[in-house]
């Protein structure tokens, strides 16, 4: 007999959260884990299913170690037998430096975990601090009330009437194609103004293995040990040259691009069995959004994006997470607004020191000089998480979450509409 597929679609548990999070990866699901320690009611949902992967190399940068570190999953990502990562060697032409990570106790060296595990981890965490997760569901819309405050969302399943779910707050940790973004017309602040292609794709690994950067003649290149006694090998080239150099297949141009890198990597890349498959991401350039509006905000790729080249996207969704979780706690105008003003102090600095890579305009000169740059970006941010306590709830709240005070009224059904974009109230 055929299975209804409506019939298995998982179903919120409640009518209104404290919060909803649209998207259950490395945003999602920190915000998510962090909010419901706090204690609020909080779901969160995803398309995708439990545990998938997507599309994403795995280097995390000193920031995101940190963050895992203190929210105490840095031990079970180890113990899912993710290699620490100890030392990072540029390759600047033929010239290498290498730099050893091996550090204190928050920061053992670094990890490049799969996303098949590390949103996984940031999953179970969440579950476990009570938060809701329901994968395999997609949000299809927000509604609004009449004032145009966000309220919640629309489950929508084919054959079934779609489902509202009302929340306080309506965050969109739903990547770069962002609904939430779209339905709340949120304006970027800032477009990059470059982007890379980066073709990447798995071979085996010797233990004890490190990162490797490959800078050349207008190419980069990527070696990221990784789970599974895997590296996670990558070529990255200006969007122009991939659009005429990997349209006829992307197997033989990545070698190409391997082999000018470095032999050796080539002959690493080959150790890959002959079908394994490859990922390709064109390259989208930056960009970095408003934060928040009445009833919404976005964390992660929602809200700002940045080339993959510097391997700082899961730092960022990470570290604004817990600014965003702690705002969502405070609940004042004033917290979104200092959020908003330190996530774009930062990710301007980011963007800047990214587009200078990704821009592919530098010379083996003076690519190391923007690497340092950004090494001091990295630092500072690294300063201003560590030592930080969790984000918490004022002691003086009341029991019941209450909408944050830059908004209005509690929902009234009556009052709702539809706030797809160009249909706002
Ligand atoms: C090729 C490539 C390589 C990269 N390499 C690195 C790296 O080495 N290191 C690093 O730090 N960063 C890297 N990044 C960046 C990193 O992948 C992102 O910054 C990070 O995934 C952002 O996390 P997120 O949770 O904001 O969004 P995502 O990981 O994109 O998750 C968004 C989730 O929202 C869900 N969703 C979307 N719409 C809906 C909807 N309507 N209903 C329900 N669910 C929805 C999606 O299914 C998805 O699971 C790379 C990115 C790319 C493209």
């Amino acid at each position: 007999m055929a299975t209804n597929p409506i019939s298995l679609m998982a179903s919120p548990r409640r009518g209104h959260y404290d919060a909803i999070i649209v998207g259950a990866r490395c945003a999602g699901a920190a915000t998510a884990m962090l909010l419901a320690r706090a204690g609020l009611k909080v779901l969160a949902i995803d398309r995708k299913p439990y545990g998938s992967d997507t599309l994403s190399t795995h280097a995390l940068m000193r920031p995101a170690v940190l963050q895992l570190w203190r929210w105490g999953l840095l031990e079970p990502l180890l113990k899912a037998g993710t290699p620490l990562v100890e030392t990072t060697t540029f390759h600047y032409g033929d010239e290498e430096i290498t730099v050893p990570l091996a550090g204190n106790l928050e920061l053992p060296g670094l990890i490049a975990p799969r996303r098949t595990v590390l949103d996984r981890i940031l999953v179970d965490a969440a579950r476990k601090a009570g938060a809701e997760i329901l994968h395999d569901v997609a949000v299809g819309d927000l509604f609004a009330d009449t004032r145009g405050r966000i309220r919640g969302i629309e489950i929508r399943a084919a054959g079934r009437a779609s489902l509202r779910v009302s929340a306080e707050i309506v965050v969109g940790a739903d990547g770069i194609g962002s609904l939430v973004a779209k339905c709340v017309d949120a304006q970027p602040s800032r477009r990059g103004a470059v982007s890379a292609a980066h073709v990447y794709g798995y071979a085996p690994v010797e233990p004890g293995a490190g990162y490797h950067w490959y800078f050349r003649d207008g190419l980069a290149g990527s070696f990221i040990p990784t789970n599974d006694g895997l590296a996670c090998i990558v070529a990255s080239v200006p969007t122009s040259l991939f659009d005429q150099r990997f349209r006829l297949g992307h197997a033989r141009a990545r070698m190409d691009v391997l082999e000018a890198l470095s032999p050796a990597l080539a002959a690493q890349a080959a150790r890959a069995p002959k079908d394994a498959r490859l990922q390709a991401f064109r390259g989208v350039p930056g960009y970095i959004r408003q934060a928040h509006g009445p009833g919404w905000a976005l964390v992660g790729d929602a809200g700002f994006f940045r080339d993959p080249i510097t391997s700082h996207g899961i730092s960022d969704a990470l570290r604004d997470a817990e600014s965003l979780a702690r705002a969502i706690l405070d609940g004042s105008q004033a917290a979104f607004a200092t959020w908003q003003q330190r996530r774009d102090l930062i990710a301007n600095q980011i963007l800047d020191t990214t587009d200078a890579v990704a821009g592919f305009d530098w010379t083996l000169d003076d690519i190391g000089e923007r690497h340092r740059r950004f090494s001091v970006v990295l630092k500072a941010e690294v300063q201003a998480l560590a030592g930080q306590p969790a984000p918490a709830r004022r002691a003086s709240k009341p029991t019941t979450y209450r909408a944050p005070a830059n908004q209005d009224k509690p929902p009234v059904e009556a009052n709702l509409s539809r706030n797809r974009t160009g249909a706002r109230p």
